[in-house]
């Protein structure tokens, strides 16, 4: 992708939706949007349901009532693999990377439901993320927790997404390391990618993202441009911890 290519379209739209495990209803009733373009950033508390809403959206967890849309299409009846195919992709929380396989191994298997010019992508990834580009023979196992959270995205961004998901990226990293990753999503966004940002670091969240919603116990508390949020009192109080 180039600066000059159209950015193609990505506009999601969850009205509604209720999801959960068993009993536990994680989200009560969600509705939220992304436009194309868009960095949009989920913040909320432990257990606000930021993670459930990704995987919603990614159809690993089926909605009981709601209905998501992607460029006007119902997605929340389809399988997981269908919803990348029609570019959605999560970078999952947790760094769930291919421990046994290598950085490069990691990376294909990222676009294994696409055809096309991979070498090009592999190294438009790894022209983002340096560091993985001098470890790509290494197992992905023995990265530091950092270089995985950059192969998660890496691997994620493989699939050439016209959303991107992701699930914390700046988890446990060192200060120096999150100011690294904040940077590479404003340059993915750039180069066309939308995103949706879950974050426990709303500070960071709110300076990368045009708009944002606050999650609390599964439903929208707030939902406001990052400027207004980063200037409400109830998110500086609770979640930038200026009193
Ligand atoms: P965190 O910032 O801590 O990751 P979160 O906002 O992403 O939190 P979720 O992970 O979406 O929150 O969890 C929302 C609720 O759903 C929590 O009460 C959690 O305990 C529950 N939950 C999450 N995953 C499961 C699961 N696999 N089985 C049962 N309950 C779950």
């Amino acid at each position: 992708m180039n600066d000059a290519a159209p950015t193609p379209s990505a506009h999601l739209e969850v009205s509604d939706v209720v999801a959960g495990y068993g009993q536990i209803m994680a989200i009560k009733g969600i509705s939220l949007r992304v436009e194309t373009g868009e960095i949009v950033a989920l913040i909320g508390a432990n257990g606000a349901g930021k993670s459930t809403m990704l995987r919603t959206i990614s159809g690993l967890i089926r909605p009981r009532s709601g209905s998501i849309t992607f460029q006007g299409r119902r997605i929340d009846r389809m399988a997981p693999h269908e919803i990348v195919r029609l570019g959605i992709s999560q970078a999952p929380e947790g760094r769930a990377i291919f421990g046994r396989m290598t950085v490069l191994e990691n990376l294909r298997l990222g676009a294994y439901q696409r055809s096309g010019d991979i070498d090009t992508d592999l190294d438009r990834v790894l022209t983002l993320f340096p560091r993985l580009r001098e470890r790509t023979k290494q197992d992905g196992g023995t990265l530091s927790g950092g270089e995985q959270q950059m192969l998660a995205i890496a691997r994620a961004l493989m699939a050439r997404p016209r959303i991107l998901l992701l699930d914390e990226p700046s988890m446990g990293l060192a200060p120096v390391l999150v100011e690294t990753i904040f940077r590479t999503v404003i340059e993915i966004n750039r180069e066309g990618t939308t995103i949706l940002l879950v974050e426990q670091n709303a500070a960071m969240a709110l300076q990368v993202a045009s708009r944002g919603y606050v999650l609390e116990s599964g439903a929208v508390a707030l939902e406001a441009s990052a400027k207004e949020l980063r200037e409400s009192d109830a998110v500086r109080r609770t979640y930038l911890g200026i009193e």
